[in-house]
């Protein structure tokens, strides 16, 4: 246990150090380029070396970020306490953003509008605005800067730091995350066509001097090619190009060439800051919105071959028995006793029964996916429910040798849409049964103030951790399809109509120890 703990903390040591270094490095080249007052920076890749590393390799790296934003300030001048100040204020930047986009679970892989849109706002514009607050703050109170440059050094400072989000960050996040590109042939050689022509073009427009002005020397020429780069290449490609335009453009216009020179260094980089920033947010969300679509298109595939299969089995398997029974009562031989009848009669039943419930699922998602989905609210009492379900289903229950234990404590009675709660407790107590074959079953209902509890527990299979979180999404399952049938449907449809009902749906689990799932259901009304 110790070595494993020694081992963690020097490998977070070994972390922290190259955090430091890669922000020290980076902030010294930032500081290069004219600084308003000194400190605040134009261009300031460190904010987005920290967000993505405290993001992606866990937020107790800050000790980095904040001796290298300490370190680079003091270096640059500042007294002690104003760079601790500093320090401080691109700590906490680093940390709220990261903070944020945890809870906004942000998926580096930026495949999905809403991960472009979280990072352009929660960090690019929201965890900058404090480190400009602090930092242009400190300044003043440490007597650096006069009243009249306040605001001028936060704007600075914000859209310095801004850049660093909308342009290093995703480059890290997509690159270390990696989403899926799928192979195509000559891709190399049009990755290659690509970057050459795009960085032709930005050594064109950024690197011609401000008074030969000529078409092809206009800032938006480089749009095609961002575009061009993110609907073939999709993030990688949106993040690569962004990056090269901007490494292009900072240092031709730092040469004072380019369309954005103005009379000063720094009222150039803030034109030419507005022109990368809006670049890279178009780049970033075409590219999202290209790769969600080409998800959903793969989601769709996968869903009709899984259905498909889903689907023919139970019935091809209905057919038979169906046959088999026929054929036996056709022949007229001595007819089955009425017990083999009965038994196998059940066992057609439980096999219309899964037709029927696979049909059930598919109608209920395109329900939901259509919108059409709100509770009918009725007075309910969930105790009977459950004892409807465990009756209906009874047969499967004994088929999978499950005894069942069924305990409430308190009242149990709310407004809630009754089929929709018929469903969850069905799917809850249905999937006990299939991943917990041959162990008991718990049913709990616990009354509380506001809500009621439901806990369906088994003893079965279990769910392993990094699995937990994904069995509520839509057609994810964590069981091999040759071991149990199943769309993967049933857990996001309950949790569909759990949070319909304003409620929430939990699970705890170890793999081959059984599995508790617990909803809470606000008793509405
Ligand atoms: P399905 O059962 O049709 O695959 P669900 O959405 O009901 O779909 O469940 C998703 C996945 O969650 C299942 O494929 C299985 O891997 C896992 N799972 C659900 N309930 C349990 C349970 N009680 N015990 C173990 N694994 C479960």
């Amino acid at each position: 246990m110790e070595r494993v703990d020694i081992r963690r903390w020097s490998k977070d040591a070994l972390a922290i150090v190259l955090l430091f270094l890669a922000y020290f490095v980076t902030a010294r080249f930032g500081l290069l380029l004219d600084a308003v007052a000194g400190f605040a920076t134009l261009v300031w890749p460190p904010t987005g070396i920290s967000l993505a590393a405290l993001f992606l390799f866990g937020r107790r790296l800050w000790p980095g970020v904040l001796a290298g934003a300490f370190l680079v300030n003091l270096a640059a001048g500042a007294s002690f306490p104003v760079a601790l100040a500093i320090g401080a204020g691109n700590t906490l930047e680093a940390l709220v953003g990261a903070w944020l986009l945890r809870r906004a679970r942000f998926d580096p892989q930026l495949e999905r509008i809403e991960d472009a849109i979280a990072l352009v706002l929660l960090g690019a514009i929201a965890s900058t605005a404090i480190s400009a607050a602090i930092g242009a703050g400190s300044l003043r109170a440490g007597g650096t800067i006069p009243s009249a440059m306040l605001w001028p050094t936060a704007r600075a400072w914000w859209l310095g730091d801004m850049l660093g989000d909308l342009v290093v960050a995703p480059l890290i996040f997509v690159w270390v995350a990696r989403p899926r590109l799928a192979r195509r042939g000559l891709m190399v050689a049009e990755a290659v066509l690509l970057l050459g022509l795009l960085a032709t073009f930005s050594l064109r427009v950024f690197g011609g001097t401000a008074h030969e002005p000529g078409l092809l020397r206009q800032a938006y020429i480089v749009f095609p090619f961002l575009l061009w780069a993110a609907l073939r290449f999709g993030p990688y490609g949106a993040v690569t190009a962004g990056f090269v335009v901007s490494v292009i453009a900072i240092a031709g216009t730092a040469m004072r060439l380019g369309p954005f020179v103005q009379d000063t260094l720094s009222e150039s980089l803030l034109y030419l800051q507005t022109f990368l920033g809006v670049a890279a947010v178009t780049a970033l969300t075409v590219a999202a919105a290209i790769a969600e679509r080409s998800r959903a298109a793969d989601v769709r595939d996968e869903f009709l071959a899984i259905a498909s299969h889903e689907l023919r089995t139970p019935l091809t398997a209905l057919l038979l028995h169906i046959q088999t029974g026929l054929l036996r009562l056709r022949r007229g031989g001595p007819t089955a006793g009425r017990d083999e009848a009965v038994s196998q009669l059940e066992s057609t039943q439980r096999l219309a029964l899964r037709l029927g419930k696979l049909i059930g699922e598919l109608l209920e998602v395109s329900r939901i996916v259509w919108g059409r989905f709100k509770p009918e609210r009725e007075d309910v009492d969930l105790a009977a429910l459950v004892h409807e379900s465990l009756a209906r289903q009874e047969q499967q229950l004994q088929h999978a040798r499950c005894a069942v234990s069924f305990e409430v404590e308190g009242a149990v009675r709310g407004y809630w849409d009754r089929r929709r709660l018929d469903q969850l407790i069905d799917n809850l107590i249905g999937n006990a049964a299939k991943y917990g074959a041959g162990k008991p079953i718990e049913v709990r209902l616990q009354g509380r103030a506001g809500d009621v509890l439901l806990e369906v527990r088994d003893h079965g299979i279990g769910i392993d951790p990094a699995d937990q979180a994904r069995v509520f999404e839509r057609f994810e399952r964590a069981v091999s399809r040759k071991h149990f049938g199943g769309f993967g449907l049933g857990l996001w449809i309950s949790r569909q109509i759990v949070e319909a009902h304003g409620g929430s749906i939990s699970l705890v689990s170890s793999p081959g120890a059984g599995s508790t799932f617990s909803v809470a259901l606000p008793r509405g009304g």
